[in-house]
C-alpha cells in the first residue's frame, strides 16, 4: 500500500514545517529560598560523585564496579554476578521510591537531584562567568565575530569541555579504579576501551549539559512522559494562581490593582525569563516543567517589591487551588507506600541473611564412573568455592548422601577474600553401599569459624547393583 505524502500549506499557500524550531533560552540568574534548597541537594550530589572514587573502604575503592573480576564493591558490601537478583530488586525499589515521591511531591527529582539538571546548572553558571548575564549573552549572540567574542566563546567551551572531561574520567574511575586510571594515563598505558569510554562520556556531558539542556528533559527523558500517570489532584506542583493574578498587566507600585481592574500579576515576565525550560507557568501545568521553582523565587521577589503577598506562583496542589484541603489518604500514594515498605523489608532481610559463600560442583563428563582397587567406585568432580566475604577464609568440605563415602582431598581449603578456589575432587564408595546406578549426593562447605555454610547437589553414578535390574 502506498501512503500519499502531501506538503502542508498555511492560509497563504506557504508550505510550513511541522517540526518546531528550537528557540534558544537565555535563562536569567535568580536567587531565592528554593534556589538555595536546590544548592543543598545539588552540591552533595556533585561532591559525592567526584570524591567517592577517592575513598577507600576495606582496602578497595569505596564504590568500584570491577568488571574483569566480576566484583561490585559498594562501601562495605561486595556483590557478585550471583547477587544480580539483589541489584534487580534495588532497581525496582528505586523505581517505586520515585513513583511514591512523584505522587507526593511531583517532579522534585527533576528539579532538585537529577544529574541532567545539576550538571546543566553548573554549565549555565560557567556560561554566565564567561559571557555575562542574560542581556549580555543575548547581545553577544547578535554581535558580529570579534576578538572579544571569540575569547568569551573560547573561555565558555574550554570550561565546559574541562568539566565534561572531569565528569568522563570520574565516571570511568568507578569501573577502572581512580588510582590505576591516573597511573596508566600518566604512563600512557590506558587501554583503548578506557580512552573510548572517557571520550564518550565527556562528549555526552558536553552535549547534554552544554547544548541540549532542556531538550533532554523535553524529548529524551522517558520519565517526563510517564510522570502524569503518577500525578493526582493532591500532588505538589508549581502553579500560578490565576484567580489572584488575572487580569495581568503593568501598573505603578503605588496603584491599587482593584481600581484598575487588575490582579496581582504585573506581567513582568520574570517567571518566564528564569525558567530553564523556557515555559510560561501562567499557561498552566506543562510537561516541560521540572518543578525547579525558579519562577516561584522570581515571582516572590517581584511580589515583595510591589508590596503584595508572596505565593502568586507557588508549590501547591490542584485541590488546594480549588479551595480544598490537602490529604495523604489517596489510594495511589498508599499503594506505592505499602509496596515500598514490603519490598524494602524483604530487601533488607535478604541483605542481612546473605551468606558470603558459594559452592559450585560440576561432575566430570569424561567418564561416568571408574572401578578402582578394592571393589570401590570412584566419581570425579570439579568443586568451586567462592569466598564472597571481605576477609580470607578457611573451609571444610564434606560429601553426604551415601553411607561410607570417602573424598579426596579431605584437608581444609583456604580461599582469600573475594577469591575462588577450584578443586578437583574424587569421591569413593564401596559397591555394596550403592543402592542405585544414580544416587543424589550433597556437597557441603562450612567455614571453620562456622559463620558461613553453602551446599550444592550432585549425583554419584555407579554400576547396576548386584541383584537389581535397570
Ligand atoms: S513573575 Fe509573577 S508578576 Fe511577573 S509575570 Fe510572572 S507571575 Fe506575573
Ligand atoms: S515553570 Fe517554574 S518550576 Fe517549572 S521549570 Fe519553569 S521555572 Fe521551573
Amino acid at each position: 500500500m502506498i501512503i500519499p505524502v502531501h506538503e502542508i500549506e498555511d492560509d497563504d499557500s506557504r508550505v510550513f514545517n511541522l517540526y518546531e524550531k528550537r528557540e534558544k533560552i537565555y535563562t536569567r540568574k535568580i536567587e531565592g529560598f528554593y534556589q538555595l534548597l536546590r544548592a543543598f541537594t545539588g552540591w552533595p550530589l556533585l561532591l559525592g560523585y567526584f570524591f567517592i572514587p577517592w575513598l577507600t573502604v576495606n582496602d578497595h575503592q569505596a564504590i568500584l564496579f570491577d568488571l574483569p573480576l566480576r566484583q561490585f564493591h559498594i562501601f562495605w558490601l561486595t556483590f557478585w554476578p550471583q547477587d544480580f537478583s539483589l541489584l534487580a530488586w534495588a532497581l525496582v525499589i528505586a523505581a517505586f521510591l520515585l513513583f511514591f515521591v512523584t505522587t507526593l511531591f511531583g517532579r522534585v527529582w527533576c528539579g532538585y537531584s537529577c544529574p541532567q539538571t545539576v550538571w546543566t546548572a553548573i554549565f549555565m553558571w560557567m556560561e554566565q562567568v564567561a559571557e555575562g548575564d542574560r542581556h549580555q549573552r543575548i547581545n553577544l549572540d547578535q554581535a558580529p565575530w570579534s576578538v572579544s567574542k571569540g575569547f568569551k566563546r573560547f573561555a565558555k567551551h574550554g570550561m565546559w569541555l574541562g568539566f565534561a572531561a572531569l565528569t568522563g574520567v570520574t565516571f570511568i574511575s568507578y569501573f577502572y579504579g581512580v588510582k590505576p586510571l591516573l597511573i596508566d594515563a600518566y604512563n600512557l598505558q590506558l587501554p583503548l576501551a578506557a580512552v573510548f569510554w572517557i571520550g564518550f562520556f565527556t562528549a555526552a556531558t558536553y552535549i547534554n549539559a552544554g547544548w541540549m539542556r532542556e531538550q533532554v528533559c523535553m524529548y529524551m527523558c522517558p520519565y517526563a512522559r510517564f510522570q502524569a500517570a503518577m500525578f493526582d489532584s493532591d500532588t505538589l506542583i508549581v502553579s500560578y494562581d490565576a484567580k489572584r493574578g488575572e487580569a495581568r498587566g503593568p501598573r505603578k507600585r503605588s496603584a491599587e490593582p482593584a481600581e484598575l481592574g487588575l490582579g496581582d500579576c504585573i506581567d513582568c515576565t520574570m517567571c518566564v525569563q528564569v525558567c530553564p525550560t523556557g515555559i510560561d507557568i501562567r499557561n498552566g501545568l506543562q510537561h516541560e516543567c521540572i518543578n525547579c521553582a525558579a519562577c516561584v523565587d522570581a515571582c516572590n521577589g517581584i511580589m515583595d517589591k510591589m508590596g503584595y503577598d508572596s505565593g502568586l506562583i507557588s508549590y501547591t496542589t490542584e485541590h488546594q487551588l480549588a479551595g480544598n484541603k490537602w490529604t495523604w489518604k489517596r489510594p495511589k500514594l498508599i499503594g506505592y507506600g505499602l509496596a515500598l515498605i514490603v519490598m524494602m523489608a524483604l530487601f533488607a532481610s535478604t541483605l542481612i541473611t546473605r551468606v558470603p559463600l558459594e559452592l559450585d560442583v560440576m561432575r566430570s563428563r569424561a567418564q561416568l564412573y571408574q572401578e578402582v582397587a578394592g571393589g570401590r567406585i570412584q566419581n570425579t568432580y570439579t568443586v568451586k568455592v567462592l569466598n564472597k566475604d571481605t576477609v580470607d577464609g578457611e573451609y571444610k568440605l564434606t560429601v553426604l548422601g551415601i553411607d561410607n563415602l570417602e573424598w579426596m582431598p579431605s584437608r581444609t581449603i583456604f580461599v582469600e577474600a573475594g577469591g575462588i578456589a577450584e578443586i578437583p575432587m574424587t569421591v569413593l564408595v564401596d559397591t555394596d553401599s550403592l543402592g542405585s546406578v544414580n544416587t543424589d549426593i550433597e556437597f557441603e562447605v562450612i567455614s571453620l569459624t562456622g559463620s558461613a555454610r553453602a551446599v550444592s547437589e550432585s549425583r554419584f553414578l555407579g554400576p547396576v547393583p548386584a541383584g537389581k535390574r535397570l
